[in-house]
Order: C-alpha cells, then sequence, then structure tokens
C-alpha cells in the first residue's frame, strides 16, 4: 500500500506533471575532472534575476523538489541569494556539489538558508592519489571528507555519488567503509556514460569485466550495491521505461529546457517561455520522449522474455541516444552490466529456489 507521497508520486507519473527540477546555475567549476560531462558553449549564463525568474516560473508550475547543481553552484556568487529566493518560494532543495568549498561556516550557512533535504557529492576514490587522479586538484579527497564532517555535524544528509571506473575499482569497498565511517550513504554507479557533446573518452574509462563480475556476483560486495540481489526490472504494459519529459525536467545555465539531466533535446527555454504550462503538453520534443520512453520499456519486455537481460538494464534513453545516435539502442556498458546482473540473479535463484521481481513500479524507475 503506497503512503501519500508515493501515491502523489505515482499520479504525477501517469498524468505527466512534473513535480521535480534540476537547475545546473552554472557550467564554471574549481575542478577539472578528466571526465566532466559538462560542455559550456560561451553563452552567457543566467544572471540572478533571470534565475529568480526561472524559479519563479518552476514555483508556478507546482514543481515541489529542486536541484541545484553545477559545474560547482557554490561557486556562483549569488548562491546563497537563489538558494534563498528558492527556499522562500517553498522548494524542497537538494545540491550537488564536489564539496570542496564547504568548511565549517559554508556548512552553518547552507543550513541556515538552504536547509536542503540531501547534499550529494562526488566522490572518485578512497586513496588521494586516485581521487585527484581524476579531479586534477591537490587536497581535494580530504575536501570532501572535510565537507561531509561539516554538514553531518549540521545534521545535513550527504549521499557520496561514485562513478566506478578501472581506476577506482578496486577501492569500492573501502569507499563504502568510508562513507559508513562518516556517517554518509553511498551509490555506485558502473556505468560510465559520454560527456554530453557525445564524447565518448570517458567509456575507456569502464571498470574492467572481471571486476563488474564481482561487483554484481559476490557477497563482499553486497552492501556496496543498493539491491544485495539485481531484480529484474517490471514494465507494465503502456507504462514508461523512466521518467524522461513526464515527472522531472531539466535547466541548464542557458535557461534550456531538457526533458531530464541525461536526454538533453532542448524543448525551449525557460528565459523566454511565459509559462512551463504552456510548452509542457504541447512540446513536439516532450511528446515523442514519453513515446520514446513507452517504446523503450516494450523493447526491454520482449528481450526479457527471450530470455536475454533485457529485464535487467537500468536503461537511459539519454545515453542511447548520445552514445549511438538512437535512443532505444541498447549500449555496449549497460549490456555488460545487465549481463552480470543477470547472472547474479539466475545463482541466487538457483541457491535459493526462489525468485523476486521488482514490486516498486514507477517509483522505482530513474525519474531524473
Ligand atoms: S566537479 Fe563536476 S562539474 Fe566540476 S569538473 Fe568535476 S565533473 Fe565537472
Ligand atoms: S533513465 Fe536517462 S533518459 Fe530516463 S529519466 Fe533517467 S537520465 Fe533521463
Amino acid at each position: 500500500m503506497a503512503n501519500a507521497l508515493e501515491q502523489i508520486k505515482v499520479n504525477s507519473w501517469s498524468r505527466a506533471v512534473p513535480m521535480a527540477a534540476l537547475f545546473e546555475l552554472t557550467f564554471v567549476c574549481n575542478h577539472a575532472c578528466t571526465f566532466c560531462y559538462n560542455c559550456p558553449t560561451g553563452q552567457k549564463e543566467m544572471t540572478t534575476a533571470e534565475a529568480f525568474d526561472a524559479l519563479r516560473k518552476m514555483a508556478e508550475f507546482n514543481i515541489l523538489y529542486l536541484t541545484l547543481t553545477g559545474g560547482e553552484p557554490l561557486v556562483r556568487r549569488d548562491f546563497f541569494e537563489i538558494a534563498a529566493e528558492a527556499r522562500r518560494l517553498g522548494f524542497a532543495l537538494r545540491i550537488y556539489t564536489n564539496g570542496f568549498l564547504i568548511d565549517e561556516p559554508m556548512a552553518a550557512k547552507i543550513k541556515q538558508i538552504a536547509n536542503p533535504l540531501e547534499i550529494e557529492i562526488s566522490l572518485h576514490g578512497a586513496r588521494p592519489e586516485t581521487h585527484e587522479k581524476l579531479t586534477c586538484v591537490p587536497g581535494s579527497l580530504q575536501k570532501v571528507i572535510n565537507a561531509v564532517r561539516n554538514l553531518r555535524a549540521q545534521g545535513i544528509k550527504v549521499n557520496l555519488k561514485v562513478p566506478v571506473t578501472r581506476d577506482n575499482q578496486e577501492e569500492v569497498l573501502d569507499m563504502h567503509r568510508l562513507a559508513i565511517d562518516l556517517g554518509a550513504t553511498i551509490v555506485f554507479d558502473p556505468v560510465i556514460t559520454p560527456r554530453d557533446d557525445g564524447d565518448k573518452d570517458p567509456v575507456n574509462l569502464m571498470a574492467t569485466d572481471d571486476f563488474l563480475r564481482r561487483y554484481w556476483t559476490d557477497p563482499a560486495y553486497a552492501g556496496a550495491r543498493r539491491e544485495p540481489v539485481p531484480v529484474p526490472r517490471h514494465d507494465a504494459p503502456g507504462e514508461a521505461v523512466c521518467g524522461t519529459g513526464r515527472t522531472a525536467f531539466a535547466l541548464d545555465p542557458y535557461g534550456n529546457i531538457f526533458p531530464c539531466v541525461q536526454w538533453r533535446r532542448s524543448a525551449g527555454n525557460i528565459k523566454t517561455v511565459a509559462s512551463l504550462r504552456d510548452i509542457w503538453h504541447t512540446s513536439p520534443v516532450l511528446i515523442e520522449v514519453r513515446r520514446t520512453a513507452v517504446e523503450m520499456a516494450d523493447k526491454l519486455r520482449d528481450t526479457q522474455q527471450a530470455g536475454k537481460a533485457g529485464g535487467f538494464c537500468n536503461f537511459c534513453l539519454g545515453v542511447a541516444d548520445l552514445q549511438l545516435g538512437d535512443p532505444k539502442a541498447i549500449y555496449p556498458q549497460i549490456q555488460k552490466n545487465a549481463e552480470f546482473r543477470q547472472q547474479a540473479y539466475e545463482e541466487w535463484k538457483a541457491k535459493t529456489g526462489e525468485t523476486l521481481e521488482d514490486t516498486g513500479g514507477v517509483l522505482s524507475k530513474c525519474a531524473m
């Protein structure tokens, strides 16, 4: 039985009425990560007044959850003005940051002004040399650790996010222990994606097959995985594979409105649309991505019925489109992970004689 909030989320999904938005405040950053996904174009980023106007339009569109991100959002000199305005308008905030600037006074200011539901910080290794090989900033791992401590001291929930690569794969268990020691949660993502401009270089850093097999099948990694046993996905007929263009949307620093953070097909610009309502149900881009998301769920169901690993794909239409030029093409990273996920599930099934299925419905799908 869904609780009230879950029921609201299910309704948001079925009626394609978004509850959440992600706002990239800037592409400027104080790190120089070797596989940064951002691709600034040199256009002028939104001014404070334009950012306030975007917040107003999102509030009028009844957006409840707002994620402030970048680049590095805290390098914007008006970050706290924007955060204060967002709170005044009633948004529940999340902040994605690299944590570099979060000393004790900054953590206290974040608590006082933004009072976020959660802060997400990127982590790239348990050892300084591993983390800093990626960020190219000496001392950046210690800064992350300090940031988590300072935020936790303010009672702010912190989630660490780790893209798993062949450089940090052998530190996954240490990173998991580090997160527990710091009082943070941690999420590992073993699917590396291309840059937002389609550059596939980051994909070459994908974890090795040997590691992926261990990650999905070895009980030693059960605590680090979000799911102790990978569960086959369940897409009811007519249901979308994910919430792109449906439950949330993303804004870049120039004001472009995207169906989600990964599928960057502009549906308009928030600076020029009078109201988000004007485009949400009429934009050809949004109509098409919603339809494609439903078609893809059908395709994955067919592959699952054929005994293939499709049912174990945490598929992203945006990555498929970026990498292969076809949002419904199964890309190698997701195929590889799906095969090992299926293997882990089959081994568990043979051992226990039990079966599992995803009963989370739309609530367990990517909504951003
Ligand atoms: S911290 Fe994020 S935005 Fe900054 S360079 Fe690294 S990946 Fe890019
Ligand atoms: S799975 Fe990919 S395309 Fe779908 S909502 Fe998530 S990020 Fe967007």
